[in-house]
């Protein structure tokens, strides 16, 4: 896509500026990925490095085990019995990490190596992906396209002739954040150099590792705890870990240890415990003694704040609604019929529909039946309690409902639509 933000436009230019990678480079990358094989027949041995074929002097089992050193081109050949004419190694990955006016720079190269019988090996290095990121731990991408086929699962078919653009991130995190088997580590940001990053990037993808320091300072305190698990939850949780640090620091002091495996939970935990307004600098609740169980009373009390969130949302939406139901069925609303112990009466609001579908457990309130212009509602009581909800059509001044408890029908429901009948006329005058 073409750059649109200030950031993006000078990532755009400055990848112009880049040097193509050097001779160096893509050798020691060709060197890395790549063992050299060898193949071999009863008789001979052809070497996938050079092509040359070369008689075989050791037993089948010495070479498989201890492999041979081509006479022609002298490399170590790893020897695997074939008949095979032509081979193809699976492609690899290859990432060169460097610094470009003033940003970390991941280079990430797909290496693809060919071998034929008789002809030297052949290897294309091309460069896929490139990220940019800046000292505030902002990546910008720059990739290649890939061909997608509608097949699931591949996301990295790079469309090797199209140029790179920038792009947005994937929905799947490793399309862009490659973890390479090769990495060449050239330079790093002064802010990354102090933190101590070991060859295995703590196992955690490098620019994702580097994007976490530069955002979050913290970070570098964690690493030198050596914080690992928590280090590795957060590659996948970069800004839900950060939010919370002022508390998992005081956890932390007050001797809080994070197990393999329950980092998320407690996370999460946390997370919950700032939603439902915990004082979230109390030790009483930043180190819980059982971590399962203060996490389920937490589940607990979140699920029913949302409820209560949901429901008074509920009723500040429908109450918009309550004008309008009083000026549709105003003439309605003195209508009263009583006989013996029923009493009906249309109900007076919006409100009064919130209040009627709660203590019936049925949708009259939820489906918004206040905003359907030809229904009128009305609630029948038996003895003071309501027994059924009734719905008139106001065209037909047929029922078209009467609903008790749950949607079931009262023993009062012959009653009650008797009673309704015998009174339509009280309601055919208004209208
Ligand atoms: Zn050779």
């Amino acid at each position: 896509m073409k750059p649109k933000t200030n950031l993006q436009w000078e990532v755009y230019n400055l990848h112009s500026e880049l040097p193509p990678i050097t001779v160096n480079q893509v050798d020691y990358g060709k060197n890395k990925c790549f063992k050299p094989k060898g193949f071999a027949t009863s008789k001979k041995i052809w070497c996938a490095e050079c092509g040359c074929e070369f008689k075989r002097d050791d037993s089948q089992l010495s070479v498989s085990l201890f492999g041979v050193d081509c006479p022609n081109c002298g490399k170590h050949l790893e020897v695997n019995s074939s008949n095979c004419r032509t081979y193809s190694p699976r492609n690899e990955y290859y990432t060169v990490i460097t610094t470009f006016k003033g940003y970390q720079l991941l280079r990430h190269f797909i290496l693809m190596k060919k071998c034929r019988k008789g002809e030297a090996a052949t290897i294309d290095c091309i460069e896929v992906v490139q990220l940019w990121i800046n000292v505030k731990g902002t990546t910008t991408i720059m990739a290649k396209p890939t061909n997608t086929f509608g097949m699931c699962g591949v996301y990295d078919a790079w469309c090797l002739g199209s140029m790179m653009e920038i792009r947005n991130d994937a929905y799947i995190t490793e399309k862009y954040h490659i973890f390479s088997n090769v990495i060449k580590r050239e330079k790093l940001l002064p802010q990354l150099k102090y933190a101590k990053i070991d060859s295995n990037y703590f196992g955690i993808t490098p620019d994702l590792l580097f994007k976490m320091i530069l955002k979050y300072p913290f970070v570098e305190t964690l690493i030198k705890q050596k914080q690992m698990e928590l280090l590795r939850y957060m590659k996948d949780n970069i800004d839900k870990v950060g939010k919370l640090w002022p508390s998992i620091r005081i956890a932390l002091k007050h001797g809080y240890k994070f197990t393999k495996g329950h980092v998320g939970t407690y996370i999460d935990y946390l997370d919950m415990s700032r939603a439902i307004g915990r004082d979230m600098r109390s030790p009483k609740y930043l180190v819980p003694d059982d971590l399962h169980k203060a996490h389920l009373e937490v589940v607990k009390l979140k699920t029913k704040q949302d409820e209560k969130l949901r429901l008074e949302k509920n009723i500040k939406e429908a109450m918009k609604y309550e004008e309008q139901y009083l000026k549709d069925k105003a003439k309605y609303l003195g209508i009263i019929i009583q006989e013996g112990n029923i009493v009906i009466h249309v109900l007076q609001s919006v409100q009064e529909f919130a209040e009627e579908g709660a203590t019936m457990h049925h949708c009259v309130y939820a489906c918004n039946y206040f905003k359907k212009k030809d229904s009128l509602i009305l609630s029948a009581s038996v003895d003071g309690k309501r027994t059924e909800t009734i719905e008139l059509n106001l065209r037909t001044f047929e029922i078209v409902q009467s609903r008790s408890i749950c949607n079931k029908n009262s023993e009062y429901h012959d009653k009650i639509l008797k009673v309704v009948k015998g009174n339509i006329n009280l309601i055919k005058q208004v209208a």
